[in-house]
C-alpha cells in the first residue's frame, strides 16, 4: 500500500474572474484597494481582484463573502508571496499533524530527530532515550 495524494489540503476550488464579475466586485468595494484601503483610479492603475484569504489558504471564492475584492496590482507580488508560505507552512503542519514527515536527507546533527544532541558547551552527546 502506498500514501497517494488525491486532493490538495484545504484549497477552494476557483472560479472564473470575468470583466462582469470584476465590475461588481469594484461596486461592491467602491473601488477601494482591499489590501491599502486607498481608492484606486482605475483608468490609470492597474488592478486586479484580489482573494483577501488566499484560496489556497482556505478562502472563500464567494462575491458576496467579502474575501474577494479590487487591489492595486502592484500589491501582487508581496501578496501572493505571502500567501504562499503561509500555505507551505499550514501544510507541512497538517502533514506533521497527521503523522507525515517530509525529510530531505539525514537530520541535522543537533535536531531533535538526530540521535546526536548538541550541548551547550557545542560538545555532541549521544541521545539518551
Ligand atoms: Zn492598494
Amino acid at each position: 500500500m502506498a500514501f497517494r495524494i488525491c486532493e490538495d489540503v484545504g484549497t477552494t476550488p476557483r472560479r472564473k474572474m470575468t470583466p462582469r464579475r470584476a465590475l461588481k466586485l469594484w461596486e461592491m468595494h467602491k473601488g477601494i484597494c482591499v489590501l491599502c484601503h486607498q481608492p484606486i483610479d482605475g483608468a490609470r492603475e492597474d488592478w486586479f481582484v484580489e482573494h483577501i484569504q488566499a484560496l489556497e489558504n482556505g478562502g472563500s471564492d464567494e462575491d458576496e463573502s467579502g474575501n474577494l475584492g479590487p487591489a492595486h496590482l502592484w500589491h501582487k507580488a508581496a501578496k501572493d508571496a505571502q500567501d504562499h508560505s503561509l500555505a507551505a507552512r499550514s501544510k507541512r503542519q497538517k502533514q506533521r499533524h497527521i503523522g507525515i514527515k517530509q525529510r530531505k536527507g539525514p537530520p541535522m546533527v543537533g535536531s531533535k530527530d538526530s540521535p546526536w544532541k548538541r550541548r551547550m558547551d557545542g560538545t555532541l552527546v549521544r541521545r539518551s532515550k
